[in-house]
């Protein structure tokens, strides 16, 4: 029997695909964003890395590739070392150089998300995935440039210290990570301060997008960017919230 693909491919406009890891459950899957461009590709956010994600990006074309993680847990970082370019927010370099099942949450990984192991041997109660040194480290306000499009980070502390986003204002294109996505804003974890996430999504709130892509579920308009951002501003979508289901 052929076995299934591990990713799945969604082409979008603006020269950009969303990739799925099809063996994980749909609740712990992050977004794989391929951004096509010129002279290179950008890859936003690796996926968990147990299939070979850069493999994938090869055979699909023939540019140099450009990594860059979000932040560093486990869902979105997983498959960085996997690359030779690997960009990342120097508050969370050290994660990513020393990642363990603590500092990357991969102790909250329940193993029956993975419908298919990479292997019969593979064990999710003790996986971490590999370092995957930074081989740049982006802070507020850099600039990559694709050849004929270049995005601009926006720090967006909250989820975690290092999380950080990128703005295309050409496009209005706007990619979060887990800063912000439709659905409950995980608040609550070890490096998560939720008022400094507040002020990261006051930020956005502001920001004229078309699209949001953003680290999990569907991507959205600027409307609905501001329902999403009001909602957890006013004490929703928060896993801190009592009645969240969440101590
Ligand atoms: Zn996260």
């Amino acid at each position: 029997m052929k076995q299934a693909t591990p990713f799945s491919i969604q082409k979008l406009s603006h020269g950009v695909s969303l990739i799925r890891e099809t063996h994980l459950c749909e609740s712990w899957r992050c977004n794989i964003w391929h951004i096509q461009g010129r002279d290179r590709d950008l890859i936003v956010d690796t996926g968990m890395g147990l299939w070979s994600i850069a493999e994938h990006i090869a055979a699909i074309r023939e540019r140099p590739v450009l990594a860059f993680c979000t932040h560093s847990h486990h869902d979105h970082a997983g498959g960085l070392f996997q690359f030779d370019n690997r960009l990342g927010h120097s508050a969370e370099a050290e994660i990513f150089e020393h990642p363990t099942r603590a500092n990357t949450v991969a102790e909250l990984l329940d193993p029956s998300v993975i419908k298919t192991p990479p292997n019969p041997r593979f064990d999710a109660s003790m996986w971490c995935y590999p370092p995957a040194p930074l081989t740049l480290e982006v802070s507020e306000g850099d600039l990559i440039d694709l050849g004929d499009r270049v995005y601009q980070t926006l720090h967006l502390p909250g989820h975690s210290p290092g999380s950080v986003g990128l703005w295309e204002a050409n496009s209005g294109l706007l990619f979060t990570g887990d800063a912000l996505y439709d659905g409950v804003l995980y608040d609550h974890l070890y490096h998560s301060v939720p008022e400094i996430l507040c002020e990261s999504l006051q930020r956005l709130r502001e920001i004229p997008v078309s699209t949001v892509h953003a680290g999990h579920y569907q991507s959205f308009d600027r409307a609905r960017m501001h329902i999403v951002v009001d909602e957890y501003l006013s004490g929703q979508r928060s896993m801190q919230c009592p009645g969240s289901g969440i101590t």
